[in-house]
């Protein structure tokens, strides 16, 4: 049993020391990544209970030139701990907004649709924060009603009192305000009621065994209740069967997310979509 467990010490040292290597090559091949251009976006639409796309959420690509596609949940972690994440969330909120744009004068749609990005923790702390988002938007002809921000329940849990200071300056200026992942941190619902947000993510590991597990499905049915007496809306995200459909449209979840509808897309492909489901 000594001799295993010694082995045991030494595997996770060499593990340890792989990886640690592992992400000073990827903080190299970030900052190249930025200055070459590899990052894309895709859009995965988000439809209403007519299955009508309502809008979509920004979700980003990195295509390394020999690795192939890197995974976000791969390398936003290390953008967020070695402070790229800012370069590259400005990057992204220029991107959405163009492509908003784009949207609003296609013909694609007559309806308007609203985009939702992800904000990563390091991004939300920043002081200058809300100016930069405010800024982005008035060098554009959009209205901040038509995006919302992702921000996960953690986040916003971490520091309460900058939080919802934010939180007011943002929907002050407009924006919509969403809570990524809901129900993996440690809400508590108190604060949650102070909270100026618009809506609720519930995370997909709740999604997921819905027409299976009666916890699953009773936390769910509890998160949607409770948010529209808050009066915030809902968004089930990670939907891949009509099971999972029916389970949340009977609990008047109000949107919803997954490859059961789509998968993330390119712009191409997300106007295509939008021409065949609206009329
Ligand atoms: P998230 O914000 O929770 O995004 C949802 C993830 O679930 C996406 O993975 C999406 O492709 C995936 N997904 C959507 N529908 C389904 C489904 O039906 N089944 C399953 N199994 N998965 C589904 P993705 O694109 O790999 O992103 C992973 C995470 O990386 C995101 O989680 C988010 O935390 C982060 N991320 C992605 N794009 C951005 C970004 O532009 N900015 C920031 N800050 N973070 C991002
Ligand atoms: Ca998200
Ligand atoms: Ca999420
Ligand atoms: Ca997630």
């Amino acid at each position: 049993a000594k001799a295993s467990g010694r082995n045991t010490v030494r595997f996770f040292e060499q593990n340890m020391q792989q990886s640690l290597e592992q992400r000073l090559l990827m903080e190299k091949d970030l900052r190249l990544a930025l200055k070459r251009q590899e990052f894309s976006l895709v859009f995965q639409p988000q439809v209403d209970n007519q299955q009508k796309i309502i809008g979509a959420e920004t979700l980003v690509r990195w295509t390394h030139p020999k690795r192939g596609p890197v995974s976000p949940a791969d390398f936003i972690p290390v953008a967020e701990e070695t402070g790229l994440i800012i370069q590259l969330g400005k990057w992204i909120l220029e991107e959405s907004l163009s492509f908003l744009q784009r949207l609003s004068q296609s013909k694609a749609t007559k309806n308007d649709l609203h985009l939702s990005i992800n904000i990563s923790p390091l991004q939300f702390r920043q002081s200058d924060m809300v100016a930069d988002f405010s800024n982005a938007l008035s060098a554009r002809e959009i209205s901040p009603e038509f995006l919302t921000l992702e921000i996960t329940e953690g986040i916003l849990m971490d520091d309460i009192a900058d939080s919802s200071t934010k939180l007011e300056q943002l929907k002050e200026i407009g924006f919509r305000v969403s809570i990524d992942d809901f129900g993996t941190g440690y809400s508590s619902l108190a604060y949650l009621k102070q909270l100026n947000i618009d809506e609720l993510k519930v995370d997909q590991s709740f999604i997921r065994d819905i027409s299976s597990d009666p916890n699953d499905a009773a936390i769910v049915e509890a998160i949607i209740s409770m948010s529209h007496h808050l009066g915030l809306r809902v968004v089930a995200e990670g939907v891949e069967e009509h099971p999972q459909l029916v389970f949340l449209t009977h609990q008047h979840c109000d949107a919803f997310q997954g490859y059961y509808f789509y998968k993330p897309m390119a712009e191409a492909e997300f106007i295509e979509a939008l021409k065949k489901t609206t009329r």
